[in-house]
């Protein structure tokens, strides 16, 4: 039996694989004194993420945000005009909006998946629209079909924040070849990661020049600049991270799955807390293990069991709390009073902890610490 003084139960914890296993491949770079600039390793990573991701068309970066801003600036969109968005995120979404010069008009979320509620998205779309950005918020698919639907009939471009979403398809089809940019995030945290990386799948071969510029400085060739790019290639260690991490996502994948289940299974009868479900059709990645706490049910609030949890050594997280439009940085900035479903959200998640080797131990434990929060 698990006791409180035992080690804390993390929120997460980053997948590492065998040492040797990495060594091995990182023992190239020795041999190719190649370090970065899009080498061998960066090319054999990229073809298996093609097909690991069933895309097209791809593209790797130094981390997901950077790949973001990137995305935002290869389409070429009309100066300062509007993206739609969610305030339900991480801060790296609205920040890479904010960054390219673009407003972020924020749209509220479905109280059930919490991504971005398309009955709500047309009333935002003016002249000066030029994008959407939903975001598949937990690893769960925004309605990409009726997405696709308003942004043609608007003729404005769609780009996915799927940083939650690595693995994920709909009907077999690659999560990544919805809309007209994906971004996956690689960081330390995510179900799949290569220590810090980022990647763009698009549908649009030819949107491949510009984001290989704006990674690169612009450079073309060796008197050649013909953009006003930065930095955000992927090197070579991250790359070999990814290529040995690549071996283990699949199990990484099913042992999340048995996670969740013994989650869903111990708090089904808990009254006054809501879980997310699996969607027919749809390859989950099981990135998270959000809640969401009802007070007047459940008898105490999200605050209170987050803070309970810790004296028990859990360690849980309030994702996505506060929500964007209430940083200090965003703050009266935005219009936020049809909010009303991401601000109800944002008080009430909690996420518990989730990584793959979490043992059936830890989880029964976790969920008996739930309980006895509850009682006291
Ligand atoms: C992690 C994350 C990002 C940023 O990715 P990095 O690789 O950490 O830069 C962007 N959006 C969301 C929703 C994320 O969770």
């Amino acid at each position: 039996m698990r006791k409180k003084s035992d080690s804390p139960i993390m929120i997460t914890k980053s997948f590492l694989p065998p040492i040797e296993e990495y060594k091995k491949e990182i023992e190239r770079i020795w041999e190719t004194n190649w370090l970065t600039n899009m080498g061998p390793i960066h090319q054999e990573f990229k073809l298996k993420l093609k097909k690991y991701l069933k895309c097209e068309n791809i593209s790797l970066f130094v981390n997901g945000h950077q790949s973001l801003e990137i995305a935002l600036k290869s389409l070429e969109l009309k100066e300062g005009g509007e993206v739609i968005t969610t305030p339900f995120t991480f801060a790296s979404t609205t920040h890479a909006i904010v960054n390219c010069g673009f407003k972020p008009v924020f749209c509220d979320i479905e109280l059930d998946t919490y991504n971005i509620d398309v009955e709500k998205i047309e009333k935002l779309i003016t002249e000066k629209t030029v994008a959407i950005v939903p975001v598949h918020v937990f690893g769960n698919p925004c309605n990409v079909k009726k997405v696709e639907e308003i942004a043609k009939k608007y003729n404005i471009k769609v780009l996915y924040d799927a940083a939650h979403t690595f693995g994920v398809e709909i009907d077999g089809k690659g999560i990544g070849s919805f809309g007209d940019i994906s971004m996956f995030s690689l960081h330390a945290t995510k179900v799949f990661h290569s220590i810090e990386g980022g990647i763009l799948t698009y549908r649009d071969e030819t949107l491949g020049k510009n984001l290989k510029n704006l990674k690169n400085f612009g450079i073309t060739g060796p008197e050649e600049v013909v953009t006003v790019g930065g930095n955000s290639k992927m090197n070579e260690f991250q790359a070999a991270m990814g290529i040995v991490n690549l071996r283990y996502v699949d199990k990484e994948i099913k042992s999340r799955e048995k996670v969740a289940e013994k989650y869903r299974d111990g708090l089904k009868d808990i009254s006054g807390i809501r879980f997310l479900k699996d969607i027919p059709g749809v390859r989950h990645n099981y990135a998270y293990f959000p809640i969401l706490v009802n007070e007047e049910k459940f008898g105490i609030t999200r605050d209170e069991l987050h803070d309970k949890l810790k004296e028990y050594n859990i360690f849980t997280r309030k994702y996505f709390y506060p929500i964007i439009t209430e940083y200090e940085c965003y703050r009266s900035k935005y219009k936020t009073e049809n909010l009303k479903n991401s601000k109800y959200v944002g008080e009430r998640i909690l996420t518990l902890p989730m990584y793959g080797s979490l043992n059936i131990q830890d989880i029964n434990y976790i969920l008996d610490s739930i309980k006895k929060c509850q009682l006291v």
